[in-house]
């Protein structure tokens, strides 16, 4: 029986693993779960999964939950704040961790998850590519085991030799490439762009997820995120990850090894496949995903990924290039456009700006520490905000 925390339990990746949890009771027990607001449905979830802890957003949150739970008759432990995510995260009695807490807010639990020896299950790439070799250097030292919870890392992952999961310099691996659907904007207008509202932009085509990813599929910085992603989970330079657009999101990400073999996986694009896959590694358990059906998909289609539409991709291949705190930078600066676009402050195409003009004003550093990923973390946020009050001629 594993014990899993699951850090973020209310959102899509983490309504998505109690669902494959629940079809395995023989192999899954929950720990602990996490919400930050979502107080109702934390509480729903307590109800069904039994938690020894539960840890939200504010002290207010947790006297709300506390009550719903002895209401209920449940004896959940309850806390809140960041040094109790730590703490469900690190737990002696935690086997496997889901970090599925959506941007910077993720990284501190998840590095406590990786520092403590755990399994850590990583769907929350802005941790990564924030503390890049920091958080690599972690799990290293601690012996914690990385499985990718992003489907195209997840693919990469099943795609290379077994045991070649961090450094495939000697395993023939010539590129790895990156599947992007092209979000819900690939073939529109580009001067159409300003207009976009964020509910068309969080319409995903194939995927259903959070808001924050929806927006970062539609600028495809999320594909530039997983960029970086890649470069850190595998060891890969930048030279050596393409992009490639298909559409239909079936293939979920391939390697191609020097002797011509592309390998690739595919499959239905459910996120409950990687999330089984993750649980459940070296072993397969049911997901609940429906078999591919390839005759009726019948066309897989593919094209180059057009820099000149989506600049977001082309800034966070520079990042990676530039090194340091580049990536930091990027991220926080993202994160806090997209914030802004969702609360109607700024247009579509104005995301890209805030993310440019942070990542040229802003003086990057060396990644030398946490402490220094995150002081820079703050300046980049607070140089995003200074622009948008800026107002929106630019
Ligand atoms: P959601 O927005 O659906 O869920 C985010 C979760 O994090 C919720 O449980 C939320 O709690 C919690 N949360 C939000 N803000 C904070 C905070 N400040 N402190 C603590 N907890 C917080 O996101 P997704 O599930 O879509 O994505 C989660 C992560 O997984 C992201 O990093 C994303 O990039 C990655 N990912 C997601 C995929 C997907 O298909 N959704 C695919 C690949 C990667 P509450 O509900 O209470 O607000
Ligand atoms: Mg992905």
């Amino acid at each position: 029986m594993q014990r899993i925390t699951i850090l973020g339990a209310t959102g899509s990746i983490g309504v998505s693993t109690l669902d494959v949890l629940a079809r395995h009771p023989e192999r899954y027990s929950v720990f602990a779960l996490s919400a930050h607001s979502k107080v109702e449905a934390l509480a729903a979830q307590c109800e069904r999964f039994r938690p020894a802890r539960a840890v939200v957003g504010s002290a207010a949150a947790a006297a709300q939950l506390t009550a719903l739970l002895r209401a209920k008759g449940l004896r959940t432990e309850v806390d809140y704040g960041e040094a109790a995510l730590c703490a469900i995260a690190a737990d002696a009695q935690v086997d496997a961790v889901m970090a599925a807490i959506v941007g910077a807010a993720g990284l501190a639990p998840t590095l406590a998850a990786a520092r403590a020896g755990k399994k850590v299950l990583l769907a929350n790439k802005e941790a990564l590519v924030m503390s890049g070799q920091l958080f690599i250097d972690a799990a290293q030292a601690s012996g914690a085991v990385l499985l990718p919870i992003d489907s195209e890392h997840n693919a990469i992952f099943q795609c290379l030799p077994r045991g070649y999961g961090r450094a495939p310099a000697d395993a023939g691996v010539a590129k790895i490439v990156l599947t992007a659907s092209g979000g819900p904007f690939l073939t529109r207008a580009v001067d159409s762009l300003d207009a976009v509202t964020p509910e068309q932009a969080c319409k995903h085509p194939n995927w259903v997820m959070g808001r924050k990813i929806s927006v970062d599929s539609a600028t495809m910085m999320n594909k530039g995120l997983e960029v970086i992603e890649a470069h850190w989970l595998f060891g890969t330079p930048a030279a050596q990850i393409e992009v490639l657009i298909h559409p239909q999101s079936v293939i979920h990400s391939m390697v191609s090894y020097v002797d011509g073999s592309v390998l690739a996986q595919l499959g239905n694009p459910d996120m409950r496949t990687p999330i089984a896959h993750a649980l459940a590694y070296p072993e397969r358990i049911d997901s609940g995903v429906a078999q591919l059906d390839l005759a009726q998909i019948a066309t897989l289609q593919f094209e180059r990924a057009d820099f000149a539409r989506f600049p977001c991709l082309a800034l966070a291949f520079d990042a990676l290039r530039a090194g340091g705190t580049a990536p930091a930078l990027l991220n926080a600066a993202n994160e806090v456009a997209v914030q802004a676009f969702l609360d109607l402050r700024i247009g579509f195409r104005q995301i890209d700006r805030v993310v440019r003009h942070v990542i040229e004003t802003v003086a990057g550093g060396a990644a030398s520490s946490i402490e220094a990923v995150m002081a820079q973390d703050g300046l980049a946020r607070a140089a995003a905000e200074r622009y948008i009050a800026g107002g929106p001629a630019r």
